[in-house]
């Protein structure tokens, strides 16, 4: 979500910013902009709303605009529409500040109608602009930049990451950061600031990240970075090892398709060095089996499809260790008036570990006197740095908006998570344990098995990809499941779906099933697998048209009723959900691609959600 870039050194700062802009794209955003500051012509601003490429174009590639120091956006509108204005950078009425923001700015109205008053005029719906308007206001009466930033910070409210250039420092970039994230770049004779690494590796691999309440001056000299009392600090720096081709396409159309592709290897990282000698060790995990034999409950805080994981992780969880689990959306959790305390554990799900609902509930729920398990991929990020224990995926980077891999990782490694508490507390037989682990161990294998078959897939897709409405149903980890099935296929083939218990079906959602409608049967567990044949039967009789997932062994009992059967292979119950996701993956994929969607960045979707 939004994209901000920042350079300062001896080059043209326009291609840098373009490049680094590139590489956020990923994030989603709807419009670009760049502002330079060039001794000879001040500040110079282009921006559009639309894709990076028409900004590209309007610039010729950076061509157009000179000057060694630069700020670059992409926009994900919160306030105000996406068009030319609203797009970021904004400058103040004088011309002389211009500024990039992620977040929002939630008392701008009040500092707004204060700056009216003042005659200062706005030409933008932005919340952002604000901060533009309100540094020249604040500048104005000092002529000092830093004293500017400062008043600014303490008067505005919300979440910001900011990027801040003021013609009157012709040499600085000043950077802030509360709540969005930020991070520092120490170039060889530049320095620069981007909202994820994946936009700073081509110049840099010696980062920070920002801490809240952090303000840094930037020039191509140096980093200075200064805490919320204005005092200089010295930070951590940390190497970002990943090879950069690990965020790029290699070969394949989609991101999507390449992060499905990329799953087997993805768990085999998450999983295998976490098994040793048919045990789980969670070397990273500070918990004590006093603290775990503490506990009451477990409560699962996440969004989207992190929450899909957690509605999987309650089955299993509960299964397991007998404490009972409640799987929460972050964004509800923050404002419920949570009960949580020292006898619950927290678990947090984040891909980009920034998702802001996510790292918000956390800490809520750690002032609440709760101990939180940050399950993250992106190292160092907000919620791996909170938490009080994490555990990282190790999936890679993940790029394309609808997550698969991190999906799966988070799953498999929650499932290791699942063992060790059971083991702690005493409520898993070892030889269920064992079987586990040896399940666990067989699942990259069997995930292998399930991708040879895409034509399968691929033959289905063709077959419902005209489809406008589906319904997803299924019993216990299959209704988890399908929560997830369905998000895949709405946010990348924007087809209506919706995902049911199947239970639940006779309370009213049966009445929308007709004549030719869509319904893809999940029915993967065995334990309900003849819950899972009623059902549908039931649709069936009402004229549904039944794609089924089920395993192997059940193959043909489906055969004989539904319209189409897709198979995973055989395994333990708690390990279906991460076989069946799998097919669900590529059925959603090939019906957006023959639908024509940008699969890689579904309208109006963000990959890391740092707004509210
Ligand atoms: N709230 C700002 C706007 O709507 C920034 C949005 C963003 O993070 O891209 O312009």
């Amino acid at each position: 979500m939004c994209g901000i870039v920042g350079f300062v050194g001896a080059e043209p700062a326009a291609p840098v910013l373009l490049d680094g802009l590139r590489h956020l794209e990923y994030r989603g955003y709807d419009s670009a902009g760049i502002a330079i500051f060039s001794p000879e012509h001040g500040l110079d601003v282009v921006k559009t709303k639309g894709r990076l490429q028409a900004l590209a174009d309007l610039l010729e590639g950076g061509k157009q605009l000179e000057g060694c120091l630069g700020i670059g956006h992409t926009r994900w509108a919160t306030h105000g529409e996406p068009n030319d204005v609203n797009s970021h950078p904004h400058v103040s009425e004088d011309g002389n500040i211009a500024v990039v923001h992620n977040g929002i700015i939630e008392n701008y109205m009040e500092i707004k109608e204060f700056l009216i008053s003042k005659g200062i005029h706005f030409t933008s719906e932005t919340d952002t602009e604000v901060v533009a308007q309100l540094l020249e206001y604040y500048f104005g009466k000092s002529g000092d930049i830093m004293a500017a930033v400062t008043k600014v910070l303490h008067r505005i409210e919300g979440s910001y990451a900011l990027g801040i250039l003021c013609s009157s420092n012709p040499d600085q970039l000043i950077a802030a950061k509360k709540a969005s994230p930020l991070i520092l770049g120490y170039g060889d004779g530049c320095s620069l600031i981007a909202s994820d690494v994946t936009a700073l590796l081509k110049y840099t691999r010696d980062v920070s990240y920002m801490d809240d309440g952090e303000v840094a001056v930037l020039s191509a000299g140096g980093i200075q970075v200064y805490n919320s009392m204005m005092e200089p600090i010295s930070k951590e720096h940390a190497h970002i090892d990943w090879d950069i081709s690990a965020a790029e396409k290699g070969g394949y159309e989609h991101f999507m398709f390449k992060e499905i592709m990329e799953q087997p290897a993805a768990i085999r990282k998450t999983v295998f060095p976490r098994v040793k000698e048919g045990r789980v060790v969670l070397d990273d995990l500070s918990i004590t089996k006093e603290y775990v034999q503490s506990l009451k409950k477990i409560d699962i805080i996440a969004c989207g499809s992190s929450y899909h994981v957690g509605m999987v992780q309650k089955y299993t969880l509960e299964q397991l260790t007998r404490l009972p689990v409640e799987v929460v959306l972050a964004s509800e959790f923050r404002y419920c008036d949570p009960i949580v305390d020292d006898k619950t554990l927290v678990i947090v799900i984040s891909q980009s570990g920034e998702t802001l609902d996510t790292l918000e509930a956390m800490k809520e729920a750690k002032r609440r006197g709760a101990r939180t398990l940050g399950i993250v991929n992106v190292v160092s990020s907000s919620i791996a740095r909170e938490s009080d224990d994490v555990l990282y995926t190790w999936a890679g980077p993940e790029i394309a908006v609808a997550t698969t891999k991190a999906y799966s990782t988070q799953l498999a490694l929650l499932d290791l998570v699942g063992l060790y508490l059971a083991d702690l507390l005493g409520t898993v037989k070892p030889e269920d344990y064992k079987s586990a682990i040896d399940e666990i161990l067989l699942l990259p294998s069997k995930i292998e098995n399930v991708l040879a078959d895409k034509e399968t897939i691929q033959y289905y897709a063709s077959r419902y990809f005209n489809h406008d409405s589906v319904f997803f149903i299924g019993r216990n980890l299959d209704y988890a499941l399908g929560m997830e099935g369905s998000l895949k296929l709405k946010e990348i083939s924007y087809i209506h779906s919706e995902s049911y218990a199947s239970g639940e079906l006779k309370h009213g959602t049966i009445s929308l099933i007709e004549n030719g409608t869509l319904v893809v049967a999940l029915a993967t567990y065995s334990p309900l697998f003849d819950k899972a044949m009623s059902n549908v039967i039931e649709v069936k009789a009402r004229g549904a048209d039944v794609l089924a997932l089920t395993t192997v062994s059940h193959k043909t009992s489906m055969e004989k009723i539904a319209n189409g059967v897709i198979t995973i292979p055989d395994t333990i119950p708690m390990l279906l959900p991460s076989l069946g996701v799998v097919p669900l993956q590529l059925l959603s994929y090939y019906i957006a691609l023959m639908r024509g969607c940008d699969i890689d960045k579904p309208r109006n979707l963000a990959k890391s959600v740092t707004v509210e």
